[in-house]
């Protein structure tokens, strides 16, 4: 029998992207989606659900419908600037909501697990590159948010007997434009496609500060190709089948970027120089965050292949241009 993984927030970027990976690999997906920021999913590659992934009455009917094997959590706010100024929808959303989920999903005895968490839960780093045992400070709602729910899922682990495993992702980038699959945030606030429509519209763009640490003067991400987190929320699905463990990872390429070296990288790509301008920092922003990848890389075998600065970018392109 084929293995069924309920996906939430399965047409969203790293939602879809996984969601289409396990499809290929014979896995059957259900996506419940609330579709807030597109009016369709034209996929076929799994059976969409319209609502929200904590609507009581819709959940007791698709777990009483279907065996679920697992479930993966992409559904959450993730503007870090707005879970300042919103906390309360964020706390509703991304905490709130995802324990009655977790509630419900235990009560029909759904026991596994994938969690979309965030370096935001290290805050300021005080040691880079940051590993799952650096200290946990989160300095924004949002990482706090990601926080508390790795905190319950501690404690659910322990009173009921759910497996989970907590990707700690870095900076999702690059798209899947063969798949129709890519970033498509409303408003868009990452790097990439801003620096990317900015060249192609002959736009400035705005660079957050260039007095940081760091050698070029601006920030440094550790920037993960949409494809390769895909594969680790496939090997974490298989190894929770398999070993029965719960794990909380990094997950990122253990190599960082500054904006700076974005910036030439887009150009080379577009073929076009970027009007650029320095503005202030943005509130919350730290110097460098880098992934210590080892515990991830020796547990599941995960090993980037598409996360290289070019890829990322030309990908990224490629779907800007679609
Ligand atoms: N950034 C920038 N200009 C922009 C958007 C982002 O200089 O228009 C910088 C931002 O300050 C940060 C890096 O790019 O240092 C990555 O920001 P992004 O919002 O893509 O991801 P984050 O690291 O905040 O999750």
């Amino acid at each position: 029998m084929k293995k069924t993984i309920l996906v939430l927030g399965g047409a969203g970027y790293i939602g879809s992207n996984t969601a289409y990976l396990l499809n290929q690999r014979g896995y059957e997906i259900i996506i419940i989606d609330k579709l807030i920021y597109k009016q369709k999913f034209d996929h076929d590659f799994a059976k969409l659900i319209v609502g929200d992934f904590a609507d009581t009455n819709l959940l007791e009917s698709v777990f009483e419908k279907y065996k679920i094997d697992a479930v993966m959590h992409f559904a959450a706010f993730i503007e870090v600037g707005v879970s300042v100024t919103n906390p309360a929808e964020f706390y509703d959303n991304n905490v709130v909501k995802t324990i009655k989920f977790l509630d419900t999903m235990i009560k029909h005895g759904v026991k596994n697990f994938i969690f979309s968490s965030s370096c935001a839960v290290y805050g300021n780093p005080v040691k880079v590159p940051i590993d799952e045992a650096h200290p946990y400070a989160p300095i924004s709602p949002y990482g706090k948010n990601k926080l508390i729910v790795e905190y319950v899922l501690q404690d659910y682990a322990q009173a009921y007997d759910l497996k989970y495993i907590s990707l700690r992702y870095f900076n999702a980038a690059g798209a899947d434009p063969k798949n129709n699959l890519g970033e498509q945030h409303i408003p868009e606030t990452h790097i990439i496609p801003l620096l990317l429509r900015a060249i192609k519209n002959k736009k400035t763009f705005k660079i957050f500060g260039d007095d940081y640490n760091t050698p070029d003067g601006t920030c440094i991400r550790d920037y993960i190709h949409v494809k390769d987190l895909a594969l680790a929320h496939l090997l974490a699905f298989e190894y929770l089948i398999k070993e029965k463990k719960s794990q909380v990872f990094n997950l990122g390429t253990g190599h960082g970027y500054s904006v700076k070296e974005l910036i030439t990288a887009a150009e080379k790509e577009a073929g076009q120089e970027a009007n650029i301008e320095v503005f202030a920092r943005r509130a919350g922003d730290v110097d460098t965050l880098i992934a210590d990848n080892k515990k991830i890389k020796s547990i599941l075998n995960w090993e980037p292949s598409y996360s290289n600065l070019e890829n990322i970018i030309h990908s990224a392109l490629e779907w800007e241009n679609r």
